[in-house]
């Protein structure tokens, strides 16, 4: 092969000329506004990250201010981007860079590998693009084009195949200009060797890629070895007086863990069970019992099929019918469907809260407003 400029030369001239360069987390620098789009980058696309950023830097300017910041506040505005586990981690981060390191983001990659929620290349990645520091990462789309472009076989997820993708990304990773080969190798997977249809035509590196030249692209990099997931059910509890539903808020460890949900019953029989205790023994009208379109919610663990059932509290009083229940979670909120309160909400309650908007609109007397 004649004249064919290094690996990194290739990368990072593409860059000059395609790379991202204005998204707002490549403005203004600084390692923990890069943290943050690093963070909620991670399993979700640019697009539906920028307004949420933009959001979530204007409440949150500073460390200090995420850090002062309630854990229902961080979570509210997590609400809509999932993986709730990343948010409440950047929250106990930004206390510990606060009670550790005085509210500066640490510039040394094992302090900033042992805060919560931070991995090897995410911490290389935020060091590497805010101060230049020469470290190489390996996120999602850096592991396909590396895997396509040397034909590394097996999956990713397998400490061996992992070891070898470092090794060859650390051989690969330039001592110049790092800021823009990361920026690159991170762009290159996201935008033109995507996970189906790569568009290799694009590509710097097409020239000397293994599975390009052998036509092999989508076998790289290698799947995740099948394993079938168990399906639950649960039966959701959708108390509504007038405009307002009850929502409790889940322990902070498990599933959903910090976030308010409508209570949950493994049976119809313990559901009905929960409604004859809390509405017959006090006394308290309601209407029958009506099932809401069901759907599934799926874990990495396993399928959740959820069942609403909607009971209305049939009472004029506008003060709630009652305050104490039986439940035994930590705190009950009366949610405003309305007037939605700023609190972090799991995914299946912002999808049941978005069907009963629907309903109210569909029928204005079953909701006041
Ligand atoms: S040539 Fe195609 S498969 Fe190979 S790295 Fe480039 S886009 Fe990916």
């Amino acid at each position: 092969m004649k004249n064919v400029n290094s690996f990194s030369e290739r990368i990072i001239a593409w860059y000059d000329i395609n790379g991202r360069k204005s998204l707002p987390w490549q403005l203004n620098k600084t390692p923990y506004r890069v943290w943050i789009s690093e963070i909620m980058l991670q399993q979700t696309q640019v697009a539906t990250v920028i307004p949420y950023y933009e959001k979530f830097m204007s409440s949150f300017p500073t460390i200090a201010d995420l850090a002062a910041a309630s854990e229902d506040d961080v979570l509210h505005h997590w609400t809509g981007l999932g993986y709730y586990a990343r948010a409440r981690n950047l929250h106990k981060a930004a206390k510990t860079v606060c009670e550790q390191f005085q509210g500066k983001f640490p510039e040394n990659i094992d302090d900033v590998i042992a805060l919560p929620g931070i991995g090897r290349s995410t911490a290389g990645a935020i060091l590497s693009l805010s101060l230049g520091q020469h470290h190489s990462i390996l996120d999602g789309n850096v592991k396909r084009v590396l895997a396509r472009h040397g034909a590394i076989e097996g999956w990713p997820g397998k400490k061996s195949v992992e070891q070898q993708l470092w090794t060859l990304t650390d051989k690969l990773t330039p001592k110049k200009e790092i800021r823009k080969f990361n920026q690159a190798m991170m762009d290159i997977g996201s935008a033109v060797c995507t996970r189906s249809k790569p568009q290799c035509e694009r590509c710097p590196v097409a020239i000397d890629c293994q599975a390009q030249l052998s036509g092999r692209q989508t076998e790289f990099p290698g799947k995740k070895p099948k394993k079938t997931i168990p399906t639950k059910s649960a039966f959701m509890l959708v108390q509504q007086h007038k405009g307002e539903v009850i929502l409790f808020k889940r322990p902070p460890t498990g599933i959903w863990g910090g976030l308010w949900c409508f209570p949950q019953f493994e049976s119809q029989q313990a559901l009905q069970d929960y409604v004859s205790k809390e509405f017959s023994d006090k006394n308290i009208d309601h209407c029958e019992p009506e099932w809401l379109a069901g759907f599934r919610h799926t874990f990495s663990h396993f399928h959740l099929d959820i069942q609403p059932v909607l009971v209305k509290i049939e009472t004029e009083q506008n003060n709630h019918p009652f305050e104490n229940t039986t439940m035994e979670q930590n705190q009950t909120l009366w949610y405003n469907i309305h007037h939605p309160a700023k609190v972090g909400l799991a995914a299946a309650t912002e999808r049941i809260l978005s069907h009963l908007v629907a309903l109210s609109a569909a029928d204005p007397t079953s909701g006041s407003r």
